[in-house]
């Protein structure tokens, strides 16, 4: 049987380097799994940039987009608009590997 991870983070070296461990050794221990395909999701402009190019480079990666609400609490409305057209043309421009829109919910977490 095989799965799709349908929300990680792992195209985020930040992640990698929280957890001291390889995207390689990741993805290795996923296929273990069963797992054969990710969606990559973005946390913000920058962040979806990067799910993509990971997407474009890693079989079985596609990429959510998105602009998660913690990352707009302390950012003017301007710098918001500037980053959800670029998180639409990234959606456009690579629409073959972008199969999302993530991170819209409100999270109550914290
Ligand atoms: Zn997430």
């Amino acid at each position: 049987m095989n799965f799709i991870d349908t929300h990680c983070h792992i195209h985020d070296p930040e992640f990698t380097q929280k957890y001291d461990i390889s995207v390689n050794q990741i993805i290795i221990n996923a296929a273990s799994a069963g797992v054969s395909q990710f969606i990559c999701v973005g946390t913000d402009a920058k962040s979806s940039q990067q799910a993509i190019e990971f997407a474009h480079t890693h079989n079985g990666a596609y990429a959510s987009l998105a602009i998660h609400p913690h990352e707009v609490a302390d950012v003017t409305d301007e710098l918001i608009d500037g980053e959800f057209k670029l998180v639409e043309q990234l959606a456009r421009e690579n629409h073959k590997k972008v199969i999302a829109i993530g991170e819209c919910g409100l999270d109550y977490f914290s």
